[in-house]
């Protein structure tokens, strides 16, 4: 569902920029709003969930699409936790569409799919994982890395339920924005992948904002 925003980015208490292929950890309050903007289109923001006081308690994709009863989300959408606690409710969405089923890339998925060489392309697990390593005080480790979203990914579902990477449906400047529910670590892999279609071959900059 298409939902566009009436906040004024001039007013975020944050703003940066994330390279395609670095990673960004952040704690965000409950109540407060996170957008994320596709900057040049076309590319996946893969993200985790945390609850901020307690690590153990993190985003669940069985429990999300079990709740609302469809596999895409969107505007509306209540991310919810493996506690089946609502996280984050997404509450504008510009790109009408995101992935939470094909999970993220890794050394492993490079070599299955596509080849052997491609082993040591980097990739949104190893984006993860560096993010962990270097943040010891966020008290995650390479444990707490399980499903997570595809922001702004193109997964679509076929008539007999298989799944495709297809090309983006996204563009520049689109953007999902979500409020939490309660205190939340997020932590996004702004997608390095080279080998599918998902950052349309060319992997490209995101932005986050918070008020
Ligand atoms: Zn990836």
């Amino acid at each position: 569902m298409i939902k566009a925003s009436e906040r004024n980015p001039a007013q975020a208490r944050l703003q940066q920029q994330i390279d395609a292929g670095d990673y960004w950890l952040q704690r965000i309050a409950a109540g407060e709003t996170l957008r994320i903007t596709d900057l040049e289109g076309n590319q996946a923001a893969d993200t985790l969930f945390f609850n901020a006081d307690d690590t153990a308690e993190r985003y669940s994709m069985s429990e999300t699409l079990r709740g609302q009863h469809n596999v895409f989300l969107t505007a509306g959408s209540v991310l919810r936790s493996n506690l089946d606690r609502p996280m984050l409710t997404i509450t504008a969405d510009t790109c009408g569409r995101h992935d939470t089923l094909g999970g993220a890339c890794s050394c492993e998925s490079n070599t299955v799919r596509y080849d052997l060489e491609k082993r040591h392309m980097h990739s949104c697990r190893d984006s993860w994982m560096l993010a962990v390593a270097a943040h010891p005080e966020s008290g995650l480790t390479r444990r707490d890395i399980t499903h997570n979203i595809n922001f702004f990914m193109n997964v679509p579902v076929t008539h007999d339920g298989g799944l495709t990477f297809a090309d983006g449906i996204s563009a520049p400047g689109k953007y999902v924005e979500m409020v939490a529910q309660m205190n939340i670590l997020v932590l996004i892999s702004n997608c390095p992948q080279l080998n599918n279609p998902c950052n349309g071959y060319n992997p490209t900059p995101i932005a986050v904002s918070v008020w």
